[in-house]
């Protein structure tokens, strides 16, 4: 064997719709030295502010990203979830409609929509139903694509965040082809279940009365998602249960 053929060889990854979860699966895959080919779909977004809890922001440490600067930014932004259908998934309405939804609130929150300066965005807030697989073959989905979810507890983006780092570290620099299936396997059980949960908690906590603010009132379900970490999972589930 010459020296050259002794080298693990990158994986060559396509990612499409770059989102959150893309570009985090982008930047894990290419730590492990892989060549990535991506769709960059984040320039047709509007701003918008998210929150990341630590279990997100765990990742991004591990990514490289200046946390604190992350944390320091002084956004303030009004969010506001409709339960009506609606014909556009992102639809510009006047600054009159939120207001007119919410006039019978306290003063001290419908003043925020006083500060309102630039467009009102209304966009659509859908769940999806548990998928019966989220792999075939070596294709995989995640983020949104996979487990959709109300905005109840803040994890959407999160969980993308999970999913991406997870399938870089089950996917390390000398993995084949042929084993990309196998690992795929993997991620989907370490993954599924877990972005199942924050789905169906998300909606019954709204859904349902006696769930209401339950989130907020559970230390338990605050540490399970919250102290998640996603790399050290993934990289012990690859070395006790992957022969790489
Ligand atoms: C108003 C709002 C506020 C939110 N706030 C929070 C929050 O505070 N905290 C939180 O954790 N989550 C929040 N979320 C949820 C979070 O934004 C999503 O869960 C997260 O963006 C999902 O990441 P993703 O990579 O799966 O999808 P996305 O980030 O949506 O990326 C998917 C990409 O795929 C592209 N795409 C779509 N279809 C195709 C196609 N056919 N071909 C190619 N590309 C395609 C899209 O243009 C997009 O760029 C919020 C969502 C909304 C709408």
């Amino acid at each position: 064997m010459s020296t050259t053929e002794s080298y693990p060889r990158p994986l060559k990854i396509t990612i499409v719709g770059a989102g959150i979860g893309g570009l985090t699966a982008a930047a894990a895959l290419r730590i492990e030295g892989h060549e990535i080919f991506e769709t960059p779909s984040m320039n047709k977004e509007i701003g918008a502010s998210i929150t990341l809890a630590d279990n997100a922001l765990r990742v991004l440490n591990y990514l490289g990203f200046d946390i604190e600067h992350l944390k320091a930014g002084d956004y303030l932004g009004v969010a506001w979830f409709d339960s009506k259908g609606g014909e556009d998934w992102n639809l510009l309405v006047t600054k009159e409609e939120p207001v007119r939804a919410f006039e019978d609130f306290d003063a001290q929150f419908t003043a925020l929509f006083a500060l309102v300066d630039g467009p009102v965005h209304l966009w659509q807030i859908r769940s999806l139903l548990p998928l019966p697989t989220w792999i075939n073959g070596r294709a995989a989905l995640i983020g949104d694509a996979a487990h959709a979810t109300f905005p109840t507890i803040g994890q959407g983006a999160a969980m993308s965040i999970e999913d991406g780092v997870t399938i870089a570290c089950l996917l390390p620099l000398g993995t084949t082809r042929e084993q990309i299936p196998g690992r795929l396997y993997t991620y989907q059980t370490l993954r599924k279940e877990r972005g199942e949960f924050v789905v169906r908690e998300s909606l019954e906590q709204v859904t349902i009365p006696s769930k209401r603010g339950l989130y907020s009132r559970s230390p338990e379900m605050q540490v399970f998602i919250v102290n998640h970490d996603a790399v050290r999972v993934a990289r012990e589930n690859l070395a006790v249960h992957v022969t790489i």
